[in-house]
């Protein structure tokens, strides 16, 4: 039976384990999917690659608003998707090849479920054992509690976001299951490339937990680019030769919707269900998420988990933080490096939407604020009343900041042009515990660029003049 000193399930944030001081230590790598797990290869960095040709088709569509005016866009989808996929596909091929490589690494390109403490058995049988390891097994979508839609099914046309980015050619019609980032992402892209979404979503508003504001205008936005169908229900679903129809109930009653391709995009549930986590002792939270201490030790002696399959955060740089302090904690516990293990701490953690147009955020919402009794102060700046947005002729954009009494930030949820950028140095300031006084007037902002939302954003909050 294989023994190795360190054992890590998954190749995604996981792969991203072996720092220098781990160097020397017999390691394995545990992977049953696609090698460099999901942002790479189905998540973040194709579905971004995938929202910049369609932001092109929208921008082509709305010049007309500075006085340019383009033909009509053509999209070349298998182009398209084999640039992307030309790119990203071989760096995962890479990745592996470089640990195939690699004196004292093995990699099981298999499955693996717990037998016990530490002890592994893969799909072929074999069973393996580790001194240390680390689960870094991520998460996969969910399905609907509906026949025909419980799990993907993708040689007839239910698809999840794992193989919806390798369709052969775009289909007529696409009906989106959900109203999260996920589904916003996905119906922004294959609308602007042509398709006939239809996105449904159970809830009132797309993004339901951003700040209400972003959320209702992200779904007004939504509402007039395609077919959206709020506050209802997916009940059925039947396929007649390539053509499913989908059952719906909504607050106008029953209805349907026809598409030759449903993507589901209803949530992600971490990877434990296969995984036997009792077996091995490591306790589970109700919603499957391994219990972590803030070391990120696991339930059970010299095992760690990272990523998806523990974090409340779904996100990748989450997941690379993580991996960051396992990867230290491991070379402490291994006496390699003389220092106290490290934690995780309380720091704001943003995250962005790549729809159309972006959102981003961190921090509570007004209403959880207001719902937690915290004291906080407001200040909205619209993108339409800057410079930069007088250029851009913007009317998505809003940037509402929460401070507390005393200028520190505690949240800010953007929607519009760059988002994802724009909030950056807010994170930044909330991150160093910087007052907003100090953050708009300390430092000179670059007139007439995007950047002055933020500072208009934080000179806008009622907060005392300082001293
Ligand atoms: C469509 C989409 C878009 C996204 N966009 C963003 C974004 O813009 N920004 C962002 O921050 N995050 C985004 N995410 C989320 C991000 O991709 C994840 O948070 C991140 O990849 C999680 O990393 P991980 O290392 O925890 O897991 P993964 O990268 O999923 O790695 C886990 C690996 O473990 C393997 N595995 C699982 N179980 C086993 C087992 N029992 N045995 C062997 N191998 C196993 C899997 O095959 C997988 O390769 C997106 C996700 C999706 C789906």
């Amino acid at each position: 039976m294989p023994h190795h000193d360190l054992v890590i399930i998954g190749s995604g944030s996981g792969n991203s384990l072996l720092i220098p001081e781990l160097d020397g230590l017999d390691v394995a790598i545990v992977e049953g999917g696609t090698f460099g797990g999901t942002c790479l290869n189905v998540g973040c960095i194709p579905t971004k690659m995938f929202v910049l040709p369609a932001d092109r088709v929208l921008e082509a569509h709305e010049a007309h608003r500075l006085g340019v005016t383009f033909a009509e866009p053509t999209v070349d989808w298998p182009g398209i998707r084999d640039r992307i996929f030309g790119r990203i596909d071989p760096i995962s091929a890479a990745g592996e090849a470089y640990r195939r490589g690699q004196e004292h690494t093995t990699l099981y390109r298999s499955h693996a479920t717990f037998t016990g403490e530490r002890r592994l058995v893969l799909d072929t049988g074999e069973e393996v054992t580790a001194d240390r390891l680390v689960v870094a097994a991520g998460s996969h979508p969910l399905g609907l509690e509906v026949d025909g839609l419980r799990a993907p099914d993708p040689e007839h046309g239910i698809h999840t976001s794992d193989t919806v980015m390798r369709l052969d050619a775009l289909p007529p019609r696409m009906a989106v299951i959900g109203g999260g980032f996920v589904a916003c992402e996905m119906a922004h892209v294959f609308a602007a490339l042509g398709v006939a979404v239809t996105q449904v979503q159970r809830g009132e508003a797309l993004l339901r937990h951003h700040e209400v504001e972003v959320s209702q205008r992200y779904t007004e936005i939504a509402r007039h680019r395609y077919d959206l169908r709020l506050s209802t229900t997916t009940t059925s679903a039947e396929r007649t030769g390539d053509v499913w129809r989908i059952g719906l109930t909504g607050p106008g009653g029953a209805s349907h919707v026809e598409a030759e391709v449903v993507l589901l995009a209803v949530g992600r549930a971490p990877n434990t269900d296969r995984l036997e986590p009792a077996a091995a002792g490591l306790a589970v939270h109700d919603d499957g998420r391994l219990v972590v201490d803030a070391e990120l030790r696991a339930t059970a002696p010299r095992v760690w988990a990272l990523g998806d399959v523990s974090s409340a955060h779904q996100l990748k740089h989450v997941a690379n933080h993580e991996a960051r302090i396992v990867a230290h904690n491991l070379a402490v516990d291994l006496g390699r490096i003389d220092s106290p293990p490290r934690t995780t701490d309380a720091r704001p953690v943003p995250h962005a939407v790549f729809g159309h147009p972006q959102v981003a955020a961190f921090g509570p919402t007004a209403a959880e604020l207001s719902a937690a009794g915290t004291p906080f102060v407001t200040a909205t700046q619209s993108v339409g009343d800057v410079a930069y947005g007088w250029a851009l002729e913007d009317t998505t954009g809003l940037l509402p900041v929460h401070a507390d009494p005393t200028g520190r930030i505690l949240a800010a949820h953007a929607i519009g042009p760059h988002a994802s950028t724009v909030i950056q140095p807010l994170v930044q300031a909330a991150s160093f515990g910087q007052r907003a006084i100090d953050v708009a007037r300390g430092q000179y902002w670059i007139h007439p660029a995007l950047a002055e939302v933020v500072e208009n954003a934080l000179l806008g909050l009622p907060l005392p003049d300082p001293a």
